[in-house]
């Protein structure tokens, strides 16, 4: 007998847009992408958008931006749960009329003098089964006018237990689990359930997810049996923390994921960079977004909270942007410009060549192309220490000599250094004042290239103001 071909691999992400998705929620996206792309399965995006208080579309429209700005391209979806309410609501009919759910009419003061009680006999807070039907027990008189809530009849005895892809195995005690509220007064199907129908329904194989989940899983792994499925693998990641050492937060200044994109920082080094935030491959810390794919699985994820830090982030885009090709930076950099108001030209390309060494950002990068498109204004200390009286002369004969020389760096080169000989000057002495009044700063690359992006007009009038 042949073993049956394993299945396709079929994972998810689910965010609630209940808020701006941060890097930490955004890598419980990228994992669960890229084991979907590197085993030739399907990614699923789906919107958890039943907390109708806290949902807004504006957080929708980060989450499908930020995706696509990082690539996370997704093959099915977006679905919403709000679209398949009756869905959930027809599952449920079912498990009510197999017994597995019951009618709880159980009040909020009843439920609230119940967890006092319990409290007080220093026992867990749980449902105490009130409500749940068994076999030679009379139930309490259903009260007028209640309208109950629909409670999950959570097996009695035995242990939850599954073998997860970071945690390991892990065993929870079905007498720990009370029977969980699956469908509100209103009939509406709550959280837990939702996942559960949405994750069988689009027959996802692999939970790629956040630990703060991990609680959840036994019941809903429960949820699963009681519907005649089994579970599927799961993965819990560990937290992500900020640079402060706490959870990644929006209430803690994480910033929303879109923001990084208009901060200048690349897609392909975002991925390189959050991909290290609890997986690892040896000592790589540089890789591409193919590498990546061919590497991931999930035996390597990381087992402890991993800190979120700018400084390598941004050590992490420099690297990209240095490798990147010229003409792909042009449209980067060209965005970062339009912003600004500032329209780029054909010299770009060789703008970006020249400068990316020195950026780790396309907006830093923008900043010095600025310097070709738009005004400068070097600091006033600068000018005093560099453009000095000694110098001017120089100044004025090497814009005379630029003012007919072909404008390629070779022959500025040349004017540079007559210049030098005539004034019995060391290139340092003139580089400076010369970088000032041209770029509004005394450092830049190698200087008769630099001239000879910027316009001669621009070159001679800017020297002329020595
Ligand atoms: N909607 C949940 C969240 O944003 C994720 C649920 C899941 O992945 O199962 O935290």
């Amino acid at each position: 007998m042949t073993a049956a071909p394993p299945a396709r691999t079929r994972t998810r992400f689910a965010p609630s847009p209940t808020g701006f998705i941060h890097l930490g929620n955004i890598r419980s996206a990228l994992y669960p992408w890229a084991f979907a792309r590197s085993t030739g399965g399907d990614f699923i995006l789906r919107i958890e958008d039943t907390d109708l208080e806290r949902s807004t579309q504006a957080a929708v429209d980060v989450i499908l931006e930020g995706m696509a700005w990082l690539g996370l391209d997704h093959d099915e979806g977006p679905y919403y749960q709000m679209q398949r309410m009756d869905r959930y609501k027809a599952v449920l009919a079912d498990l009510q009329a197999a017994g597995q759910v019951y009618p709880c009419y159980m009040s909020v003061a009843e439920l609230d003098a119940l967890r006092e009680r319990q409290m007080a006999a220093k026992q867990k807070p749980r449902y105490d089964g009130t409500w749940r039907p068994e076999p030679g027990k009379t139930l309490p008189p259903v009260p007028a006018g209640v309208q109950p809530v629909l409670r999950f009849r959570n097996p009695q005895g035995g242990v939850v237990a599954w073998d997860d892809k970071v945690k390991g195995r892990i065993e929870i005690s079905n007498d720990e689990l009370d029977d969980l509220v699956i469908a509100r007064p209103d009939g509406t199907p709550t959280y837990n359930f939702c996942v559960v129908v949405d994750d069988i329904d689009m027959a996802i194989t692999h939970v790629i997810r956040g630990d703060d989940h991990v609680n959840n899983t036994p019941r809903q792994i429960n949820i699963f049996r009681a519907l005649g499925q089994e579970p599927p693998i799961y993965a819990h990641l560990p937290t992500v923390l900020n640079e402060q050492g706490e959870k990644m937060s929006k209430r803690n200044g994480a910033k929303p994921v879109t923001q990084y994109r208009d901060e200048g920082f690349l897609p392909d080094a975002m991925v390189n960079y959050l991909a290290r935030l609890g997986w690892s491959h040896g000592d790589d810390e540089i890789f591409s977004r193919e590498q990546f794919l061919e590497w991931f699985n999930l035996d390597h994820l990381g087992r402890s909270a991993a800190q979120f830090d700018e400084a390598k982030l941004r050590w992490v885009n420099a690297q990209h942007l240095k490798a990147m090709d010229d003409a792909a930076l042009v449209p980067l950099v060209a965005g970062q410009l339009a912003r600004r108001g500032v329209t780029a030209d054909a010299r770009l390309p060789a703008i970006c060549g020249l400068f990316k060494d020195r950026c780790d950002t396309t907006v830093a990068l923008a900043d010095w192309a600025q310097a070709f498109y738009a005004e400068v204004s070097p600091t006033a200390e600068d000018l005093a220490k560099h453009v000095t009286e000694a110098v001017k002369p120089a100044i004025a004969t090497l814009a005379d000599k630029l003012a007919d020389v072909e404008w390629t760096a070779a022959a500025i080169g040349a004017a540079l250094k007559d210049t030098l000989a005539a004034h019995q000057l060391k290139m340092p002495q003139l580089a400076m004042p010369v970088r000032v009044l041209v770029l509004g700063t005394p450092q830049t690359p190698s200087l008769d290239a630099v001239l000879a992006l910027v316009e001669r007009e621009k070159v001679i009038q800017r020297l002329r103001l020595a």
